[in-house]
């Protein structure tokens, strides 16, 4: 069901699948419709223009009706087309999955045969078998067959290779699960999109190629119609009565359009990486969407206020971030904490219209930067400023670096893309840049891949990337969640250095409240979508308010810290398409009480400095003693 969404939603498939639906439909149907027999010929009335008594389309150079030689033909023709494709792919894939999945001898000997039949022009060999097997339509089609064969083999051993050394194969393996077993069970329904799309595409070239040894005299014989040999018998005529020619020349056209129209269809509908939405490139910054009145400005360097990001998906509303309140000053720290899918990344990226633009929308709020709101600025604005006063660091450098560059040329293009240096200057630069994030023996490591180095490695690499243009804010998202905790202290020290030095101010994304303990003078927890508790980060740490921050505390070992029952917080956090009424958290509150359900909940200022989202906070006593 999904899939025939997918594709009504493509307009061009739709158009091809109308039409090949209505070919073939009246393909179906030609035996029952009241058409004159298309093989009796009558000299007479030959070459009768289109639109004559009788005749709509005319006749061909015997007096033959073309109407009904054309259906007929037609007929003829999308039946051997499809013949051929699932011939074709039938023993290619059989042969490909044999390859792929057995490997060793047996792929070498079977590739090789099918590398020597791809060695030739496929036209030419299947010219040449048919030429061996004597003209006439079986052969012709066996001819064309013969010659897709390799096609499917290469590309279905292409894709075995890689499934045959799966976890799940080598689990149904240990199972005890014979070789066919495994091909069919395993292998096969993983291949099958693939033999499928790779059938849509092509049988429109077999229509084409069974017509072209048709038109050759080679496929169908005299007087049976199909396209090619319509075309061929025109031949002779096709200047004196073109209409012979253009009649089954346009069946054709029609017909591979559609079917190549439709195939593209197939292929994107069925791809699923292209499920997702993915067929929509991203836009270049996020789409925003406000109805209500802005926010104003306020004196701090970044100041996020009332912020709701929401992904639309089909049809469904993931509310993302649902009004977030943060701000940072100069050479200040702010951490965000929060359980994965609290929505932490989709705040951050929404601050440089990062957020990928569909699904997501910006609905509410603003985002001031030294006074300007960025959301909705226009993207020349938000690209001079991107990595130039405000950068990022992402989770996992591995996939932020380019794998194919070395890492210089990478900081050399983030340095070139703000400010007109040339190159010798650039690369200096970057060494330094390297040398400030403490790559030991920088002139050298400049030169090295993304794959050369360890992970500690890479990720100073993107803090030097993310300090090529000397940002006034870094907005690091789980920077360290990838590495070790030895390499991870290593990094929090570059980063704090960098602070005091530079007077940088750091949003520091985290789910780690060890970390934030290190480097924030502030934090921000977020809980589904939203601030629940905020506050500087001794106090929080200390007497946290909202039952679910102390929940978190409580989940963190403490070094020395005796044998101590670590609690983990019973229950799941909502799904932010459908969020409770009242406090996302009450389902997992021991707290909770009615009026926790009961509608929206404030974040309200506490002690100084302090604000927490609870009726009942905790912790309070002690916090004002
Ligand atoms: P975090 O960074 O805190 O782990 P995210 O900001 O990545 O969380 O995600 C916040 C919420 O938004 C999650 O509930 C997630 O399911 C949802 N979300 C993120 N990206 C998409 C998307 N492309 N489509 C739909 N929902 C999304
Ligand atoms: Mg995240």
């Amino acid at each position: 069901m999904a899939f025939f969404k997918l594709l009504a939603r493509n307009r061009l498939a739709l158009l091809g699948l109308i039409v090949i639906g209505i070919v073939v439909l009246l393909a179906v149907i030609t035996p029952l419709l009241p058409l004159a027999d298309p093989d009796v010929t009558d000299t007479p009335n030959r070459f009768k223009p289109p639109f004559s008594s009788g005749a709509i389309l005319g006749t061909d150079h015997l007096g033959r009706d073309l109407l009904s030689r054309l259906m007929w033909g037609t007929r003829l023709s999308l039946a051997m087309g499809f013949a051929a494709a699932v011939i074709a792919a039938a023993l290619g894939s059989a042969i490909g999955i044999i390859a792929g999945y057995f490997g060793g001898r047996t792929d070498n000997l079977i590739m090789r045969g099918v590398d020597m039949l791809m060695a030739f022009p496929y036209i030419l060999l299947a010219l040449a078998i048919v030429a061996a097997l004597g003209p006439g339509l079986m052969n012709a089609l066996i001819a064309v067959a013969a010659v897709n064969v390799p096609f499917f083999a290469r590309n279905i051993r292409g894709i075995t290779v890689g499934i045959a050394h799966k976890e799940f194969v080598d689990a149904a393996r240990l199972a005890g699960m014979r070789d066919r077993q495994i091909i069919v069970s395993e292998v096969l329904p993983n291949v099958a999109p693939v033999i499928v799309i790779a059938m849509s595409t092509t049988v429109g070239w077999m229509i084409l190629e069974t017509a072209g040894l048709s038109f050759l005299g080679l496929g169908s014989q005299p007087p049976q119609a199909d396209l090619g040999s319509m075309l061929g018998e025109a031949r002779a005529a096709l200047i004196t009565n073109p209409h012979t020619s253009v009649v089954p020349g346009a069946m054709i056209l029609i017909i591979v359009m559609g079917i190549n129209l439709l195939g593209d269809g197939i292929r994107d509908a069925l791809d699923p990486r292209l499920k997702s939405g993915a067929l929509s490139r991203p836009m270049a910054a996020t789409q925003v969407d406000r109805k209500d009145p802005v926010p104003a400005a306020t004196n701090s360097l970044l100041d996020i206020a009332a912020l709701r990001t929401e992904f639309r998906v089909r049809g469904r509303v993931y509310k993302a971030v649902g009004g977030v309140d943060l701000h940072v000053e100069k050479g200040e720290c702010l951490g965000i904490i929060g359980e994965s899918g609290s929505g932490k990344s989709a705040t951050a990226l929404s601050v440089m219209g990062l957020v990928a633009s569909p699904p997501g929308v910006i609905t509410h709020g603003a985002v001031h930067f030294d006074g300007a709101d960025l959301i909705g600025a226009p993207y020349k604005i938000l690209r001079s400023l991107r990595g130039r006063r405000v950068a990022y660091i992402f989770q996992d450098p591995l996939a932020t670096l380019h794998p194919l560059y070395r890492v210089g040329d990478q900081l050399i293009e983030a340095i070139q893309a703000h400010e007109q240096v040339s190159k010798p200057a650039a690369r200096a630069r970057a060494i330094d840049l390297l040398k400030s994030v403490r790559i030991p023996n920088a002139e050298n490591r400049i030169d090295s891949f993304p794959y050369e180095m360890s992970g500690g490695m890479r990720q100073r690499v993107g803090i030097a990337m993310a300090l090529a243009n000397g940002p006034d804010v870094i907005i690091a998202d789980e920077p360290t969640t990838a590495l070790d905790v030895t390499v991870q202290a290593q990094i929090l020290s570059v980063l704090s250095d960098l602070r005091r030095d530079r007077g940088l101010a750091i949003i520091f994304i985290t789910h780690d409240f060890g970390v934030v303990g290190q480097l924030c003078d502030r934090v921000a927890v977020m809980y589904a979508g939203r601030i629940v508790e905020e506050g500087p980060t001794d106090a929080v740490l200390s007497a946290p308010q909202h039952p679910y921050t102390s929940r978190l505390i409580d989940c963190v070992p403490t070094l020395g810290g005796g044998q101590r029952k670590l609690a983990a917080i019973p229950g799941r956090p909502p799904m932010v398409d459908r969020l409770p009424e009242g406090c996302a958290f009450a389902d997992r509150c021991d707290k909770a009480r009615d009026a926790c359900r009961a509608g929206d909940i404030a974040l309200v200022a506490t002690d100084a400095g302090r604000k927490t989202r609870c009726l009942f906070p905790e912790n309070m006593e002690r916090a004002r003693a």
